[in-house]
């Protein structure tokens, strides 16, 4: 389908989003801004925002709408040194905010865990600044208890993807399970009640109006704070293909929608990505 206008992006900071992704590959890190190849990297860069894709650049599920690699032969161990690069460079950068995603890692014990909890930690021990960290995680195929230990290394916002809705989980997110992820979702609040939970889901992959109301309330039910709605965009015509494209006063109406039900903020763009403006969490504290 032909991009609407609207999806015409005007790239600025060009110049300083090359001089950070040298970097990025000085300090031999992932970002998903690089691998997902997102449209605002520039403007994340430039607002001291770099999301970081740790436990490699591999995942062991087949997400169908995503660009990552899932090629399990050559999946690798966690980096140790890890931790240690993305604090660096989080100094480096005099970032402020930090988010640290994951691929799924089906084939660790903990799932990468425990990985993510040394990363919170390295981070909050030898960043200067007064850092925020957003841990954007997998549903850690339901091992709970992964999650409270996340919980116990405290970021201060607790993010998971719903990605769309659960008559498309099939054929969009194979291996994922809606109501696991909604419990996980729950679980952040009922489990620590000051870190800020946040989710998010992306829209033209064929859902109804009707459908992304009941997400937003199962979301709310699930005591989620913040909400990111963006235009699904397909990597590659190997990945699922974009049935519509949103118009941005739909974005203005979910978003309407989302507040009235009681989301703290929500952030709904054709352009909006899981961190993008990642920042605004920092206003509800
Ligand atoms: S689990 Fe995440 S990284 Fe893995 S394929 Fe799905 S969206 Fe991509």
């Amino acid at each position: 389908m032909r991009k609407p206008d609207w999806l015409r992006m005007n790239i600025t900071g060009k110049q300083q989003a090359v001089a950070i992704k040298s970097l990025i590959n000085d300090y031999n890190l992932n970002t998903v801004c690089e691998s997902a190849r997102c449209p605002n990297k520039s403007e994340c860069y430039n607002s001291g925002t770099a999301t970081f894709l740790v436990l490699g650049n591999i995942c062991t599920r087949k997400c169908t709408f995503c660009a990552v690699n899932k090629d399990s032969d050559l999946i690798q161990p966690p980096d140790i040194q890890e931790p240690t690069k993305i604090s660096e460079f989080a100094n480096r950068l005099n970032l402020d905010y930090l988010v640290v995603t994951m691929v799924t890692r089906d084939d660790l014990p903990d799932g990468g865990a425990d990985h993510i909890v040394r990363i919170i930690e390295t981070v909050r021990l030898t960043c200067k600044n007064e850092l925020w960290i957003e841990v954007l995680v997998s549903d850690f195929g339901g091992d709970y208890k992964q999650i409270s230990k996340i919980l116990d290394a405290q970021p201060d916002v607790f993010n998971h993807n719903m990605e769309t809705v659960p008559r498309l989980y099939d054929k969009v997110r194979p291996g994922a399970n809606y109501q696991r992820s909604l419990k996980i979702l729950s679980l952040v609040k009922d489990y620590s009640p000051t870190t800020i939970s946040k989710s998010g889901f992306m829209v033209g992959l064929g859902e109804s109006p009707e459908e992304i109301n009941v997400l937003m309330d199962n979301l709310m039910e699930a005591k989620v704070d913040l909400l990111t709605i963006g235009q699904y965009l397909a990597p590659s015509v190997n990945h699922y293909a974009v049935k519509e494209y949103i118009h941005p006063n739909v974005f203005a109406q979910y978003r309407a929608a989302a507040l009235s039900k009681g989301f703290k903020d929500c952030v709904s763009g054709p352009f909006v990505r899981s961190s993008y403006k990642a920042h605004f969490a920092k206003d509800l504290k």
